[in-house]
């Protein structure tokens, strides 16, 4: 088994291991004295792994009870949230309980929510079962809804009290979503690790995947650690996502996945930079060959002031600036703040 541990301000461990899920219960019951566990999670995932946790943790003797939602990002509303509180007023779940988030972004995002704020904040565990939830979102305590105005708008910070990475729930992911968590995958390599850059580009990710799980949640680890509430160096885990979200956002969430967007946002942005002479030239052709090595698309199909327009709404935009995160080179990364009427023009082949 492989374990990190993330010094936030109540320190925990990330555990990754093929076939962890069967024994979550034991792991839990190591770091929780709960007497009850409310397992929530979606009409996708708990039909297939809700049994073996709801029986692992019952064999730990835990009370447990289910909540499942609907899956799909349209959930993630405060309408779902509002009915996990009743949900676990109902199950009389109180202030030294748990929850375990089983599922996918959504459903740790959304369920991390319910758990910071029922009771004022009761424990949570994360067993994230997609590749972008394994080394993206299940680490970093970051939790929230969607609202009309845009996504993740309301939320808090709130981390988990273990992580149980299980990467053979990848085998019962559609491969769409294998290369959506590529994108964040290549994400990091670009950012931090040029090793990890190398090794995607001479292996097939999925023969050493938790290898790769655990080189991208380290580098998160790292960076959440030295920056729990997003004040500095957690910006640059944004790479490639100033016109990724806008393209989600102009693909009304929906044709477009948010690891597709991060790799075309990722390779606009080092074209723009190479552009003005900051990143070395031929950076993005690497970025560009290894996205479409993984599937992902590696370009907007929609104009840059479109793009730009949308990026202006984004709520990483503070005031006239927008930051944006560029590359010294493949695993050196550092933010630039610049005029947001002049994204347009950055960004402009
Ligand atoms: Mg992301």
């Amino acid at each position: 088994m492989k374990s990190l541990r993330v010094n936030t301000g109540r320190p925990y461990d990330i555990l990754i291991e093929k076939g962890i899920i069967p024994n979550c219960g034991e792991e839990i019951a190591k770091v929780s004295k709960a007497e009850r566990i409310a397992v929530i999670s979606d009409t996708n995932v708990f039909p297939i792994y809700g049994d073996t946790v709801v029986k692992s943790c019952e064999k730990a003797g835990f009370k447990v009870f289910s909540f499942t939602f609907e899956a799909g990002e349209k959930s993630k509303k405060l309408s779902t949230v509002a009915q996990m509180y009743d949900f676990l007023a109902e199950s009389r779940i109180t202030r030294s309980d748990l929850i375990v988030a089983l599922g996918g972004g959504v459903t740790g995002d959304m369920a991390g929510f319910a758990a910071a704020s029922y009771l004022r904040g009761i424990d949570f565990v994360q067993i994230p079962t997609s590749l972008l939830s394994q080394v993206d979102s299940s680490v970093g305590g970051k939790t929230g809804v969607d609202i009309h105005s845009g996504k993740n708008l309301v939320g808090a910070f709130w981390q988990p009290i273990l992580v149980l990475i299980d990467s053979n729930t990848l085998s019962t992911l559609p491969p769409l979503y294998i290369d959506d968590g590529m994108g964040e995958v290549i994400k990091y390599g670009c950012i931090k690790d040029k090793e990890l850059f190398e090794t995607l580009e001479s292996n097939n990710a999925m023969d050493i995947i938790d290898d790769i799980i655990y080189n991208c949640v380290s580098i998160k680890r790292n960076v959440v650690s030295r920056d729990e509430l997003d004040k500095g160096e957690r910006a640059l885990l944004n790479f490639g996502h100033t016109i990724g979200h806008a393209l989600e956002k102009l693909n009304n969430f929906s044709t477009l996945s948010h690891g597709q967007g991060v790799a075309a946002g990722m390779v606009m942005i080092t074209k723009a930079s190479e552009k003005a002479g900051i990143t070395p030239k031929g950076t993005a052709e690497r970025i560009e060959a290894l996205c479409k090595k993984y599937n992902l698309p590696v370009s907007g199909n929609k104009g840059y002031s479109q793009i730009a327009d949308a990026a202006r709404s984004d709520k990483k935009t503070s005031g006239d600036c927008i930051t944006l995160v560029l590359l010294n080179s493949i695993g050196d990364s550092f933010t630039k703040k610049i005029p947001v009427d002049t994204l347009a023009d950055f960004i402009a082949e």
